[in-house]
């Protein structure tokens, strides 16, 4: 995921030349900039559980601040702002508007990033409700989608997720990130399934 908080990164400097990559890089992850300074203020929280998901072992069951969506919001708007005050004097105060607007923007897509790969830990207000895909579990597709490719492959990954894992077909979206619901996602991605095979016409071959 670093790679599409940085590549957007690179895509701002493109649209925005002015304004240094190095800003840029500190925009796009921003909010993982704060993190862990308010974990070391003990404003926020984490614990390591591992197996929690396929490419990350962290809880992120506490994070408010840095994360929330009204917090994205507010440190987008604290960081475009900044930017329209302190940026470069050399260039107009149109051009800078432009540029503030485009960082800000770029400091929310890291919330929007994030919510892709999380698991539903995000919270939209400080404490919930949680959202997340979960992408960090998913790194191969369960079952192709091109049926001219699911003669053998299919049948050895057709399996539903792993308990307490979420597919990337259908937001996740719970009310607390400490008790994920596994036995539901588990049943919802066997549902998921079955309609899909029989969208196909296909027996199902994941019960
Ligand atoms: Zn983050």
């Amino acid at each position: 995921m670093f790679v599409g908080h940085y590549g957007l990164g690179l895509a701002g400097k493109k649209l925005s030349p002015q304004v240094s990559l190095g800003t840029w890089f500190m925009a796009v992850q921003f909010l993982d900039l704060l993190w862990p300074i308010f974990l070391l203020l003990g404003w926020e929280h984490v614990r390591i559980v591992p197996g929690l998901m396929k490419l990350s072992a962290l809880d992120l069951y506490d994070y408010p601040i840095s994360h929330s969506l009204v917090g994205a919001l507010a440190w987008s708007f604290l960081f475009a702002t900044a930017y329209q005050v302190l940026g470069r004097r050399a260039t107009t105060f149109r051009t800078r508007r432009r540029a503030a607007i485009l960082l800000g923007l770029g400091v929310f897509s890291h919330w929007i990033l994030d919510v892709l790969v999380h698991r539903p830990d995000v919270p939209i207000l400080p404490h919930g409700p949680y959202i997340g895909l979960g992408l960090w579990n998913v790194p191969p597709w369960s079952c192709p989608s091109n049926p001219a490719s699911t003669s053998s492959a299919s049948s050895s990954t057709c399996d539903p997720p792993a308990p307490g894992t979420a597919s990337v077909v259908g937001a996740s979206m719970s009310s607390s990130p400490r008790s994920p619901p596994s036995g539901s996602w588990e049943r919802s991605a066997r549902r998921r399934h079955l309609i899909r095979d029989r969208w196909r016409g296909e027996p199902c071959r994941c019960g």
